[in-house]
Formats: C-alpha cells, structure tokens, sequence
C-alpha cells in the first residue's frame, strides 16, 4: 500500500483542525477525546486511500462529521460514528474492532451504516425498506446516512457523468423526501438543487443566472417593502431579525414546468421571514400572531393565505405562520413569522428537538411516525419495491386534518379519500367500509376528502375488501391493507391470468414464445411475465387488442397510437434490421424516424415527443422505451433498475407526427374558439384530433389532442395560444388517457 505523502499528511491535518473549530466550547474534555480518538482510528485505518478526485479518503468522513454536528447538531456519538461510517465498508477492519474501541452503542450505529452502503446501482426499493427498519431502531444512523449522501453529492463533480444522473436520480427519489419527512428542511433544498444541477446542467445554470442579473433590482423591493415593517417592529419593541430568502433553483424550475409559465412569471421567489427573539412572558404563538397583525396592518393579506402551523404544526415538527400580503409595487409577498426557536426547528428538524427538550419527548414526538412505519413493514411482505411506491406516497405529499364524529383530530395525505381514513382507524373499519357520512351528507368510499371534514365511517357486515378500492386508495397503510386481503387470492390470480394469455393467443392463432410474451410485458410496461399474468388474471389488463400488439405490421406501438405517415425510407430500414438487433447499452441510442421501429417505443405514462430531453429504458436486449427525463417513471426505474437506463438522444424528425395534448384556461368571450382553432390551423405541420371546449360561469376551458412534430413547433404553438386574448393558461399534459 502506498502510504500519504507527506503534503497530503499535512493537508489532512488542516482539514481536521478547520473541523474542530466548529465543535469549540460544546463539548467537554471526554467527548474531545473520544472525537479525536475516532479521527486518529480512521485516518490510519484509510490510509494511503483516495477518492475519485484524487483527494485523500479520510477527508470524507471529517466532512460527514462536520455536517453531523454543525447542519443537524449531533452530539458527540454521532460525530464519532460518522467519523467512522467507512471503516468497515472500506478497509480490513471489523465491527467488533469497532465495539472494542468505541463502545456497543457506536458499533450498532455504524452497523447500520454499512448495511446501508452498498453501491449506487443496486437495488435501492430495499435500501429504503432496509433505511426504515433501521429507521425504527435508532433514527441516527438515518441522519448519518442522510450527512453522507448530501456530502457525496456536494463532490458528485468527480464521478463519471453517467454516474452522476444515476446518483441525482436516486437523491430525489430517496433522500430528498426522508430529509423532508424528518423536516431538514437547509438540507433537502441543498440536496434537491444539487440534483438538479447534475441532471439538468443547462437549466440550472440559467436559472442561476437569472437570479444573478435580478439581485440589484431585488435588493431594492426588499428593503423597501421591510423597512416600515422594521419600524413599526422597532416602536412595538419588538427584538426580530428581518431577513428574505429566495426559492431555490429547482423549486423555481419545478414551478416553470408545472404552469409552463417563463422565470419572469414565477412570482413568489421571494419570501420575507421575521424571527422573533421571543420573551418568556407571552407565549410564542402570540408573540407570532402580535407580529403578523403589524404586519397586516401596514400590507393587505390576500384572504384565504393565512397558514397557522403553530396551532397545528406539522407532522414533521414544523411551526410557523405564513401570510401572503400584496406589497407597495403591487406583488403579492409571502412573509413567514416564527420565533427563533420554531426557526431553529424548520431549518434542523427533529435534531434540533434535542437543543429545546429532553430527548423523551424527542421520542414521544418521532414516536406515532416510526410506529406506523414498524406496522406498516410488518404487515406489508409484498415486494419490496411496491411498499417503497406505496411508502413514497405518503412521503411527499402535503397533509390535511380531518375529525370524527368525537371530534378528535386524524391526520392524513391530501388526497386521501374516505377508504383511506376507514384504514387508518382500525383495519376492521376498513374492510366493511361502505361510505361515510360528511357533514350529513352520503359520500362513497372513493371520495376525496377536504381539510376540516368531520366523517363518520359507515359499515355493513357483508362488506368484503375489493380490489379496485386500490384506485382510489392512497396511503400506504390502506394500501398495504387491501393488497393483504388479497394476498392468498394472488397465486389464483397469476394463474387465472396465465390461463387467458394463452386463450388470447388461441385465438388470434399465434404461438405463444418467449419473443410474443416479451412484447406483452414491453407493451404494458410491465416488470416481468408474472406480473403481467396477474395483472391480466386480476383484470387490470384486458388483452383486447392483443392482435395489434403482437401482430407483424402493427407491432409497433406508435401505428395504434400515433399517426404516422411513413414515407420511402422505411423499406431500407426494414432490411437494415435484419442484422443483428441487439442494442449496445454504452452507447447513446439515437432515435431515428428510418430506424427499424419495433427498437423502440415512447412510454405511454409521459409521452415524449421529439425534441423532449429523453431517456431510454431497456426493456429487453433489442427493445427501448423512450421515457422524458422528468417522468416520475423514469426516477423509479433508475433507483430500482438503473443499469438499464441508456442515454438516448433525438435526430432529425421531420415525417412523424405525434399525439399531444394541451389544456387551455381563460376567460370566456366571443370568438375565442375560433381564435383558438384558427391559430393552431394556421400553424405549420399541426394536425388536430380532437378538441373539446367548455365553458362554465365566464371561464373557459379547451382540452386538445394534437399531432406535432416536435417539442419546437409545439413551444412555439403555445406561446401563439398564450398571445390570445382571454387565454390565462397553457399547458401540457403528459397523460393521454384521462
Ligand atoms: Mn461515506
């Protein structure tokens, strides 16, 4: 082994010294000790070691430790433990040397790390289970994990670019919502903006730009919108710290394409937020709300944008008060009021809890959380990549509170519908649901429920689970629930499924090969054949156009769903697919209108278009699925098979036309749809399908399917729509089907 040298010996020891700066006067002697006792351990233990950029190993594990103490404000075993987190992982060492050294607590800890570890591309649905469970044993190791990732995406430059994507992918898949549901709020913005950095370059460095050329212009609308805020504070002798903060780059981005509006039409980048030094004699929530009547008082606040998280903060811990005012240049503003406490707890999350209570508590409040969790992998042996997308579900999503008929307060997932609360009280509850009764009024088992809804669950003792409650079911627990139900039906299912794939090819009088099947399970988007026998036999998938599908001159999907009009050239290509067919995956796949089309076929869930930033999905080994590279699809097939992704790129597309669909929004008045209609008929290469307008108390709504050539033609076709007056909204709409 080659050992350091000796400016690299020195450079390790600079880096090590910045870090105990930062660790000064919060920790005793013995816990100095213990710290450099682990730093001495690691260091030796990974030298002569380098990461990819060349740098020594061990300057890792001291930035990991950095994070761990300063970002989420651990104490002492943590910093010990992510000091060591690559020591089992990477060198000869073992646990048990660990435990002798540092004791069973910081043994079990990096225990879990390591089982964590592993490399990118593995199978990341059971990392996360893996993540949960040791999630229920000490939420430590989690945090640790979450440190190491973010410092591995800060140095993600030195990867290989292919690399990168993946591990961007997977931070937004799997990190980004764990450090949102354990309310690392500073965190899960950095690690968000970073992926988005490395997948989409170009983008973010525009953003950043933008942000960039605005700041003087900013700088001056802040400080004239705070100053008499200031002020009045200051008279009301009030001790705040006015402060603003911009959106991140990938919110702004995410808001960009969700409204398909321009940079210059994002309007809420700006927050102003006031942290109060709170005094002991009032209560916190008071001093806030004290604060947002001076606030309110001096800028008008938009009616229904008042959002109270310190009555009811929210289940990651966070409190604040959020008011959106119209400001002097005739902007709405969103300005948050908390103390520096709840500030401290937005921005740390659970760790902070440790600084302000003593860790019972701590507990008591992580507590309902990781129960669920430990019920919900307990009841839930299904594969293991399932739970992880009925999991994610409740990760992202916003909650609402809703209240039964005793009035006590239930929190759930917005969106979540009368199924989903019948589960949530008691699994009894949930298989003989019937309906509910909302504000006494019957609503059926799939309706959505609203903030503030008092139910009553109805029952019936001949009720049995079904399984298309599953459309309409979205937490993970009623979904878990109901696949249970089911469980001892699969078996019949896959079978009874199997049975009427081979009637289906009966009858259209083709053989049954693993060639037709591939094609089923490619056409369906499907993982394997069992689960398309089961997803046959259940009846999610009826095998109605079975003879399209496998059928020689249509088996391409784009002929059933788009329309093409083929010119000469594809009798060359006919013969040019005779050779070998086998797609090289290291290479980028060039899409090309003349390629042999059974290589590849758009995705049906995003519906990419040419011109689309794409991905490939290798289906088989001469099959590609073209996915767009933001479809949610995409993230989970690179977390759970990312070494079938493939570059893909466009060429030249000038024949086919695409099915598109736009939605339009305005305001209705005369001659709006001739407008509408006459601008998309005098646009170049653009056919309509089907367009279907609407009208209701004054507003306007168009939903159109479209065939276009290109994401250029259709950009331009929709800044022409945007340009008609009354037209408030554009946007597209990946989904086809609804
Ligand atoms: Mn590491």
């Amino acid at each position: 082994m080659q050992h350091f040298t000796q400016a690299e010996i020195s450079y390790i020891e600079d880096r090590y010294q910045d870090f105990l700066k930062v660790l000064k006067g919060k920790f005793d002697e013995e816990r100095l000790a213990r710290i450099e006792k682990a730093f001495r351990f690691s260091n030796a233990a990974h030298d002569g070691i380098k990461r990819k950029s060349g740098e020594p190993f061990i300057i890792h594990p001291i930035a990991v430790a950095k994070i761990v103490a300063v970002d989420l404000g651990l104490g002492a075993t943590s910093i010990v433990s992510a000091l060591l987190h690559d020591v089992v992982e990477d060198t000869e060492y073992r646990l048990s040397d660990i435990e002798n050294m540092f004791g069973e607590r910081v043994a079990r800890i990096v225990d879990g790390l390591t089982k964590l570890s592993g490399d990118y591309d593995s199978r990341h649905a059971l990392t996360l289970k893996k993540m949960l469970m040791t999630l229920s044993d000490d939420v430590r190791v989690i945090l640790i994990k979450i440190a190491d990732r973010l410092h591995n995406m800060r140095t993600l430059d030195s990867m290989q670019p292919h690399k990168k994507i993946k591990i961007a992918a997977e931070t937004l898949f799997l990190y980004v919502p764990l450090a949102h549901r354990l309310g690392l709020y500073a965190i899960k913005n950095e690690l968000e903006d970073l992926s988005f950095k490395h997948k989409h370059p170009d983008e973010y460095n525009q953003i950043l730009l933008m942000l960039h050329n605005q700041e003087e212009k900013r700088n001056y609308l802040v400080n004239e919108f705070i100053r008499p805020i200031v002020e009045k504070l200051k008279n009301e002798d009030f001790n705040c710290a006015v402060t603003h903060r911009l959106k991140t780059c990938y919110s702004i981005w995410r808001k960009m394409q969700k409204k398909s509006v321009t940079f210059n039409e994002v309007y809420d980048i700006l927050a102003i937020r006031i942290v109060i030094k709170s005094v002991p004699e009032f209560s916190e929530k008071r001093q806030c709300f004290d604060v947002l009547s001076i606030v309110t008082d001096i800028y008008k606040p938009k009616p229904d944008r008042i959002r109270d998280w310190i009555t009811t903060p929210k289940a990651n811990g966070y409190e604040s008060l959020h008011v959106t005012v119209m400001g002097p240049q005739g902007n709405w503003v969103e300005v948050q009021i908390r103390t520096d406490r709840m500030d401290d707890v937005a921005e740390h999350g659970f760790a902070a809890h440790y600084r302000y209570k003593d860790i019972r508590t701590f507990e008591n409040e992580l507590d309902p959380w990781i129960e669920q969790i430990r019920e919900l992998l307990q009841s839930n042996d299904s594969d293991a990549f399932e739970f992880l997308d009925d999991f994610k579900l409740n990760l992202y999503s916003s909650e609402i509170n809703v209240f039964t008929p005793k009035g006590d307060m239930i929190s759930l997932p917005q969106g979540s519908t009368v199924i989903d609360l019948a589960y949530e009280i008691h699994t009894d509850l949930g298989n003989k649901c019937i309906g509910a009764k909302i504000n006494l009024k019957l609503v059926p088992l799939s309706h959505v429920l609203q903030n503030g809804d008092q139910i009553e669950i109805l029952t019936s003792e001949n009720q049995v689970p079904k399984l298309e409650w599953l459309k309409f079911s979205n937490t993970a627990k009623a979904r878990g629930k109901i696949k249970d139900a089911f469980k001892t039906e699969k078996a019949k299912h896959t079978e009874k499924g199997k049975q009427l794939v081979e009637d289906a090819f009966n009858r259209i009088k083709e053989p049954l090969s693993a060639n037709n099947l591939k094609k089923l399970v490619a056409h369906y988007n499907m993982n394997n054949r069992d689960q398309l026998y089961s997803e046959v036999g259940v009846g999610f998938i009826d095998l109605g156009d079975i003879k399209e599908i496998i059928g020689k001159k249509s088996e391409n999907k784009l002929v059933k769903y788009w329309n093409i009009t083929f010119g000469g050239g594809n009798k060359a290509a006919e013969k040019e697919a005779d050779h070998s067919k086998k797609i090289d995956q290291k290479k980028t796949f060039l899409l090309k209108e003349t390629q042999d089309n059974t290589s590849f076929s758009l995705a049906k869930c995003c519906n990419p278009i040419p011109g689309d930033p794409v991905v490939g999905y290798l289906s088989n080994e001469e099959h590609v699925i073209i996915h767009k590279v933001d479809c949610p699809e995409v993230a989970k097939l690179l977390t759970n098979q990312g070494e079938n992704i493939i570059r893909a790129e466009w060429t030249k597309f000038k024949r086919q036309s695409y099915l598109t669909r736009l939605n339009l929004e305005g305001f209705d008045r005369l001659g709006i749809v001739h407008e509408v209609t006459t601008v998309i008929s005098k646009g170049l290469n653009i056919n309509m399908r089907s367009v279907k307008f609407d009208t209701h108390d004054g507003i306007f709504k168009g939903d159109l399917f479209l065939y276009i050539h290109n994401a250029e033609d259709l950009k331009s076709l929709i800044s022409r729509l945007k340009n008609i007056k009354g037209i408030e909204n554009v946007s597209r709409v990946e989904n086809l089907n609804e």
